[in-house]
């Protein structure tokens, strides 16, 4: 039985969880779907991602496995890499400055997504399995950003082939907009 303390404690973070998952600008868990904020304000470009952990590592579990662990590691590696999985116009010249990674399977609270499965009914799971998403933050400066015409995401798409789609927001220089991106249609144009 858990402690009563500890129960107590564990509370706000489940609940907190439970807010950004059902109510953030970032739309519901579904397999082969990922979320993508990106924005452009002077040099700096901005993206968040959040993506069911299914698209990119394959399954949802903590990994125990020394195979599973392998793929995680291998998983967080790439996404660091944001310019190896998005094509940007060489000439806007962009560089990464900050990335940060969050995802149960990286290790990050995975008591509170437990908790918070076993607290609530209206929720997407099925039985035995606990989804768990991975969120990407990325900055980057472009010395050129007026050379930023489009993000081709076709090397994520063929990295992460379970990543059917991506759903865009988009904020640019001319205001805001929805895309939704493919492996066939892989090209964000601002
Ligand atoms: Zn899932």
């Amino acid at each position: 039985m858990r402690p009563l303390l500890l129960a107590v404690a564990l509370l706000p973070l489940a609940a907190q969880a439970h807010d950004e998952h059902e109510h953030g600008s970032l739309g519901k868990h579904e397999h082969g779907v990922a979320q993508l904020n990106v924005a452009l304000d002077g040099k700096t470009l901005e993206l968040e991602m959040d993506s069911p952990a299914m698209n990119f590592v394959g399954f949802e579990h903590a990994a125990t496995s020394d195979a599973d662990k392998a793929t995680v590691v291998a998983v967080q590696a790439q996404l660091k890499q944001p310019l190896q999985l998005l094509a940007l116009p060489a000439s806007a010249k962009c560089s990464v400055q900050s990335v940060e990674l969050s995802s149960p399977l990286f290790g990050d609270a995975p008591k509170a997504e437990e908790d918070h499965d076993h607290a609530d009914g209206d929720h997407d799971e099925h039985e035995g399995h606990h989804h768990a998403d991975i969120d990407a933050h990325y900055l980057l400066t472009c010395a050129q950003p007026q050379d930023l015409a489009s993000l081709d995401f076709s090397p994520l798409f063929k990295r992460f082939p379970a990543t059917q789609k991506i759903q865009v927001q988009l904020i640019g220089p001319s205001g805001q907009q929805g895309a939704e991106l493919t492996a066939a249609n892989p090209t964000l144009n601002f």
